[in-house]
């Protein structure tokens, strides 16, 4: 039981290798099964897939490194997106919300034209502020009001 279970998935191009949900919650469970990434980044990610399912949690190789690199999907026009997720805070109500960003360049790595990728990226529309409709300072194509007792206020 200490094997996670994943299924392919072809994303730009590339070899994705997709969390299912038991797996998910194994991460949650016990973050070091992923063997990599930070165990708080892994666990947090995977609760807020499991609780999010138009993403999910995959993992891709390389340049033939033994280690796996983790990434998290977006699903959205009808097909798969990279993404980032970011806390941001609205410049004007100052909610603060949980963000999806297409545009970090080191998402793109990997991808079969990265270049075409990245200016892809780019070209999905932008969402403003799910709470009073301003624009964010920084890309975001989903955005979702964060519950307050997620976060950690003042810090
Ligand atoms: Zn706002």
């Amino acid at each position: 039981m200490s094997e996670l279970a994943s299924h392919e998935l072809l994303v730009d191009g590339e070899r994705m290798h997709v969390l299912d949900e038991a797996s998910l919650g194994m991460l949650v469970q016990d973050p070091s099964l992923a063997r990599g990434p930070l165990d708080s980044w892994i666990q947090w990610t995977a609760q807020q897939v499991l609780s999010h399912r138009e993403f999910c949690l995959a993992w891709h190789t390389l340049g033939g490194r033994p280690t796996r690199s983790w990434i998290v999907l977006l699903h959205m026009y009808d097909r798969w997106i990279r993404i980032h997720w970011e806390h941001l805070v609205c410049p004007r109500c100052q909610i603060r919300a949980l963000a999806a960003n297409p545009t970090v360049p080191d998402l793109h790595v990997g991808a079969s034209d990265i270049q075409a990728t990245r200016e892809e990226s780019w070209s999905w529309p932008a969402v403003p502020c799910p709470s009073c409709g301003s624009a964010f300072d920084r890309r975001a194509i989903w955005a979702e009001v964060e519950a307050s007792a997620s976060g950690t206020p003042g810090s």
